[in-house]
């Protein structure tokens, strides 16, 4: 479909359109190209026009959260790409009950301001997510999390416009929630339950801090990245051994393709120098899947998600 036809498919409804639009600026990567079009849609329902449709054109349609686990293609993508930065989707509210406090939450919330306001009431069960770079939809598609724990472990139930444009609340325990992977329906989450607990504040500011030090010393937090690049991968008894490690033990820490780089600070980081190429990050990333699994025998599969026109993975 044209670009015309495109913008023609988006009109009347509540949203704000910029067409071209450039992708870069807004991943953690900060290279690649532009969206066609990048839509912000002003509520719910113009969220579920713009899926009804993108899906009745059979025009490609993406979600952008925070951009912090995304490489965007040197030639960009194809179709809409769809940014929930408007109010509707930002709001939040703690409900106490008998059984504990709720937090009902829009999908276009940063975690870290979530964990921040949560912090500022007392309330722990977000604090495991503290450092990760995400929208709360974004850490709930890729269940985010780490050794402390991820974000299946507090959410409840989520809010999703599938990609048939029907709006579903789906239960913590039908999300298919696994490690760094969810089995959601294809479609656009829009906000979440999440269960949080009374805490010592004194506590909780010290295991924030704990936290967010160890991250600190042993990630390369001031370079383009998108955090791991790859997913630790489970050997036969299930067991998940660490994809740095493997990288480090190939030798391939500070190993160099144009513009890209293995950190020397933490093997499973690729970075790359602002105003770099896509192109050497995705080249990079292939050789030292290649490398690790020549020293080693074990396939590495990428944690990052990669949007190309045409298809993504
Ligand atoms: C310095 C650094 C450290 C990191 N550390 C960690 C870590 O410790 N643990 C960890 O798990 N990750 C880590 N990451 C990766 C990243 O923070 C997580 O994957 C995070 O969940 C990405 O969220 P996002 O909102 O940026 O999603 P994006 O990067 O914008 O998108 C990622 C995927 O989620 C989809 N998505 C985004 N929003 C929605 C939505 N509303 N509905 C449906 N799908 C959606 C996108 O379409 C895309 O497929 C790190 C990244 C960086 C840069």
């Amino acid at each position: 479909m044209s670009a015309i036809a495109t913008e023609s498919l988006l009109a009347g409804i509540d949203a704000a359109v910029e067409p071209n639009a450039p992708l870069g600026k807004r991943t953690y990567f900060s290279v690649g190209g532009c969206a066609d079009f990048l839509a912000s849609p002003r509520s719910e329902a113009a969220l579920v026009d713009i899926t009804r449709r993108c899906a009745e054109a059979g025009v490609p349609l993406r979600v952008l959260g925070e951009g912090a686990n995304l490489l965007v293609d040197d030639e960009g993508v194809d179709g809409v790409v769809v940014c929930l930065d408007q109010p509707c989707f930002r709001e939040r509210t703690f409900d106490r009950s008998a059984d504990g406090v709720t937090l009902h939450a829009g999908a276009g919330l940063a975690m870290n301001r979530l964990i921040r306001e949560s912090g500022q009431r007392a309330l722990g069960g977000l604090e495991q997510m503290i450092g990760i770079p995400a929208t709360l939809g974004g850490a709930l598609r890729m269940n985010a999390g780490g050794r402390w724990g991820d974000i299946a472990q507090s959410t409840i139930s989520l809010r999703l416009v599938g990609a048939d444009a029907k709006v579903r609340t789906i239960s913590a325990s039908d999300a298919g929630f696994a490690y760094r992977h969810t089995s959601l329906p294809a479609g656009i989450i829009t906000g979440a339950a999440l269960s949080l607990r009374d805490e010592d504040p004194k506590e909780l500011r010290e295991r924030i801090k704990e936290i967010s030090a160890i991250k600190a010393a042993s990630q390369p937090l001031a370079a383009n990245s998108a955090g791991c690049m790859f997913r630790n991968p489970a050997d036969s008894t299930g067991r998940r051994l660490s994809a740095g490690a493997l990288i480090d033990e190939a030798g391939l820490k500070g190993l160099c393709h144009g513009t890209a780089q293995v950190s020397p600070v933490h093997g499973n980081f690729i970075t790359i120098e602002t105003g770099g190429s896509t192109r050497h990050v995705a080249e990079l990333s292939e050789q030292v899947a290649q490398r690790v699994h020549d020293r080693h025998g074990i396939r590495l599969d990428r944690e990052v998600v990669f949007w190309r026109r045409g298809g993504s993975e």
